[in-house]
């Protein structure tokens, strides 16, 4: 075997890897994202490959995740980089480099990569929710991928809120529109920016001083009031939803990547806050915390 091109393209930037037959990474590098270029897109991509294939005098092999999906005739679906959507990126670039394409949505790749370390081999189920730009999610069960019938299966970020939010959220939560045409979408309340977002219209007095996530749960655990009451009220519709998700799936493994996945809550209190959510008698999943590194801003897709 030879070498394998990893790509994973975010709205921001595109991350290019090269592995070995042992899938040790030989060579990173990377670029911003022509968001808006579709001709530079396809050039950055293939120049990381040409200049690797010269480089090491193989015909590498070539896997892509992006925010986005694949159509069952091959057109790639991805409104983040609105230079790609409506595209046929998979044929015109086998076209240019003379051999197969496998591209693929970044949630569900993040899910096989995970189910596939060695502590999650043999696991019945892997549900991997990301909490990142956006709340994405991918679903392995018996160690393969199930994207769908139509590979848009498990959009957990455009499924919407459940009808106790303004209990959950306090009666002032905003109601996002979404760029799927839709009201209330969890992606706007559950990804790390939502959690940031929620925090700074509630809570910061300060317009000009955006408080990112991370900066939200250091005041968690410093003991500010407002951090404990917003993470406390994220963290009880983080429940109410996954609950949903576990009666319909009963996965046995669920792992959190994505940025706010490093924050520590979760994992301390959302077992006890699921216990109270889920359907009576049934056994909570086991909670991960991801164990590869993927991109900070790999992201659910975006409409
Ligand atoms: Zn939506």
């Amino acid at each position: 075997m030879g070498n394998m091109y990893g790509f994973d393209i975010g709205g921001t930037k595109i991350e290019f890897a090269v592995f070995n037959d042992k899938l040790e990474a030989l060579y990173t590098q990377r670029a911003p994202t022509p968001r808006d270029d579709y001709t530079q897109f396809i050039q950055v991509l293939t120049e990381f490959i040409h200049t690797y294939d010269v480089k090491s005098n193989i015909t590498g092999t070539v896997g892509i995740g992006l925010p986005g999906q694949q159509t069952p005739d091959g057109m790639t679906r991805c409104n983040n980089i609105p230079c790609i959507d409506g595209s046929y990126l998979q044929a015109d670039l086998e076209k240019l480099l003379g051999r197969p394409i496998k591209i693929a949505n970044d949630a569900n790749c993040f899910a096989l990569s995970e189910a596939c370390e060695k502590n999650l081999i043999g696991a019945s189920s892997v549900l991997a929710l990301i909490l990142g730009t956006g709340f994405g999610a991918g679903l392995v069960i018996n160690g393969r991928l199930y994207a769908g019938h139509n590979g848009a299966g498990l959009e957990v970020g455009h499924t919407r809120l459940p009808w106790d939010a303004q209990e959950l959220l306090g009666n002032d939560f905003p109601l996002v529109s979404c760029r799927c045409g839709r009201v209330g979408c969890l992606d706007h309340y559950l990804s790390g920016r939502g959690y940031a977002d929620l925090y700074n219209q509630n809570h910061n007095t300060c317009q000009n001083h955006y408080i990112s996530a991370e900066e939200i749960t250091t005041r968690y655990y410093q003991g500010e009031p407002e951090a404990i009451l917003h993470t406390n009220r994220y963290l009880e519709l983080l429940a109410t939803c996954i609950s949903g998700f576990v009666s319909i799936l009963d996965p046995e493994v669920i792992i959190f990547g994505g940025g706010l996945s490093n924050f520590n809550a979760i994992y301390d209190r959302l077992p006890a806050l699921l216990d109270k959510h889920a359907l009576n008698g049934s056994p909570p999943p086991l909670f991960e915390k991801l164990r590869l590194v993927i991109q900070e801003e790999s992201e659910a897709p975006h409409y």
